[in-house]
């Protein structure tokens, strides 16, 4: 029996690991990746908005959170697949046959980005279907790329692209662009940006690597295709929430539900971070959050104790 059992270990699970080592907790963090860090290690973006740190990019920034880890004395479980939970019990069955039990959990399980589901996207992953723009952005000079997404990823991502590449498209499915106008000021500046909205990708073409992409726009009969070197896709991103979905209050996009303690509404179960916080995901409210749920439940067990 732990303490607490932390489930994630991108910067929310590793913050609350971090808090419940100080406040003497036996915790074991369990994370489904071969790596710790979550969304950290797709961040190729100079991180300078979390108070007090200055990163290059998501991997230095967790590397200025290693010494703190390798001092802390909490259990970490990597490459570690969760079969079921039980939140009223907080139970939860690995997919190695082991069960697990705790006074408290700490859900952590962050976001991921939302696909297309259209053919040739899962085919040309890295092979032209770009994980991130700042990571390739030397790669694409003379390019030709196509970015599905209106909101504030897509445009930000365009506008960085557009200093490179020979052209950049923008498809999306709104009337209107949903970015901020910082962004969408700033397409008029570049020539080389051309937006089709009121469209959506219907397929992704090519032999070895992406070659064109096939755009059926509102109204029309049939779509049509176009050559491009790069696709990148930014239409958001949705909560890894469905191993706990039956059991505890869920919003409309399946955010976890919590109050100000972080706690959600099964007593004892706490959810952190960008799976529980639609409105302002960053590190930093990411880490905060660790912080309380740890705090809450240190003081709740202290009490009983
Ligand atoms: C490109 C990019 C740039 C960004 N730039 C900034 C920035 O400059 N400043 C800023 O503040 N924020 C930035 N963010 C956002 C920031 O990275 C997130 O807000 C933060 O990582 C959220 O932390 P988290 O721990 O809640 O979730 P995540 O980082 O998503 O971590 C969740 C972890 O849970 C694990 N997991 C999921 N399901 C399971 C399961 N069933 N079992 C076990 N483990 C599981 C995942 O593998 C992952 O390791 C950026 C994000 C991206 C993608």
């Amino acid at each position: 029996m732990h303490d607490v059992l932390i489930i994630g270990a991108g910067p929310a699970g590793l913050a609350a690991a971090l808090w419940c080592d100080e406040l003497g907790l036996d915790t074991l963090v369990l994370e489904q990746s071969e790596a710790v860090g979550g969304q950290l290690l797709s961040i190729y973006n100079r991180i300078e908005n979390y108070p007090a740190v200055i990163a290059e990019n998501g991997s230095e920034f967790l590397a200025l959170l290693s010494p703190k880890l390798e001092s802390a004395d909490f259990d970490l479980w990597t490459n570690t697949a969760i079969e079921s939970v039980d939140l009223k019990a907080k139970r939860i069955a690995l997919q190695s046959g082991e069960q697990l039990q705790a006074i408290s959990l700490i859900i952590a399980t962050g976001v991921r980005r939302r696909t297309l589901g259209i053919p040739g996207e899962m085919e040309f992953r890295e092979r032209g279907i770009l994980s991130s723009a700042n990571k390739h952005r030397d790669e694409l000079s003379g390019h030709d790329v196509c970015i599905v997404g209106g909101g504030d990823a897509a445009l930000e991502n365009a506008l960085l692209l557009a200093d490179v590449c020979a052209t950049v498209t923008v498809v999306h499915r709104g009337r209107v662009l949903k970015a901020r106008r910082e962004f969408t000021e700033q397409l008029i500046a570049h020539h080389n940006i051309t937006v089709f909205p009121e469209s959506v990708l219907t397929r992704i073409l090519g032999k070895e690597k992406v070659e064109a992409v096939e755009i059926l726009r509102k109204d029309a009969l049939k779509p049509f295709q176009m050559a491009v070197h790069d696709v990148l896709i930014r239409i958001g991103v949705e909560p890894n929430s469905e191993l706990f979905k039956d059991q505890l209050k869920l919003n409309e996009q399946k955010y976890i539900v919590v109050n100000g303690a972080q706690e959600t509404d099964v007593a004892n179960v706490f959810a952190v971070g960008d799976v529980s916080n639609p409105l302002a995901p960053t590190i930093s409210g990411a880490t905060g959050a660790g912080a309380t749920a740890a705090k809450v439940i240190a003081s709740r067990l202290n009490s009983r104790r």
